[in-house]
């Protein structure tokens, strides 16, 4: 029988490290909703269409066939390196992206064929509020944006992408900017989340807390 767990929040505030985690755990599936933004910004960067080209873009779109493993991408079966995925560049023109109503649709509508029958944690932003109303378990994670921005730094240090702090900063109040200023059902809790502030929680608690909310 389908379950859907819906965990949003802004960047850096554990949801990808939490969601991930717990899939692996309970044994459920998991869907990374921003690597299908940044899957989309990526390739209409590389065919070189505006985002805001509604026509160009549902063209483009028409034949596009994202299939999601995890976290990791493949467009029309190519895989697409994390690296690339993942660097600021790509971050915020996923975020630029996420912004058109004719890109949201298109993936609001993916994420709930995928989801369909499945057992998954799916993490967003908008995924306990307008993807999934229905889902069981609903989660919004947030942190002060020092801490969020300390994780990502941390991250991206890890992955050998070397940036400053105070870039990882400046991108990531771009970006929530960006992305809170929508009224599109982002980055508001749904109505029935539990919101969890994980400022100075360690990853453990956050797990922990999680976990009894879903296997109540
Ligand atoms: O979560 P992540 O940082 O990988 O997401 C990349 C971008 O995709 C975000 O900045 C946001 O603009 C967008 N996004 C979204 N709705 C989601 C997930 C991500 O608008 N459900």
């Amino acid at each position: 029988t389908e379950m859907i767990v819906t965990i949003d929040g802004p960047s850096g505030s554990g949801k990808s490290t939490a969601a991930r985690t717990l899939a692996t755990r309970l044994g459920l599936e998991y869907l990374d909703t921003g690597a299908m933004y940044r899957a989309v910004a990526w390739s209409l960067h590389r065919a070189k269409i505006d985002p805001a080209d509604e026509a160009a873009v549902a063209q483009h779109l028409s034949h596009f066939h994202l299939e999601m493993h995890g976290n990791s991408v493949c467009i029309n079966e190519e895989p697409i390196p994390d690296s690339e995925l993942r660097s600021p560049e790509n971050s915020l023109a996923s975020s630029a992206a996420a912004r058109f109503p004719h890109i949201r649709r298109f993936l609001i509508s993916l994420q709930q064929q995928i989801a369909k029958g499945r057992r998954m944690i799916c993490e967003g932003r908008d995924q306990g509020t307008v993807v999934f109303p229905k889902a069981q378990v609903k989660i919004f994670l947030t942190a002060s944006p020092e801490a969020r921005a300390e994780r990502r730094w941390q991250e991206l240090k890890q992955k050998g992408n070397p940036i400053g702090f105070e870039q990882v900063l400046a991108n990531q109040i771009d970006r929530d900017t960006r992305d809170s200023s929508q009224n599109d059902g982002r980055l508001i809790p749904a109505e029935n989340a539990i919101v969890l502030d994980t400022t100075g929680m360690p990853l453990e608690a956050v797990l922990d807390r999680i976990s009894q909310e879903i296997q109540r």
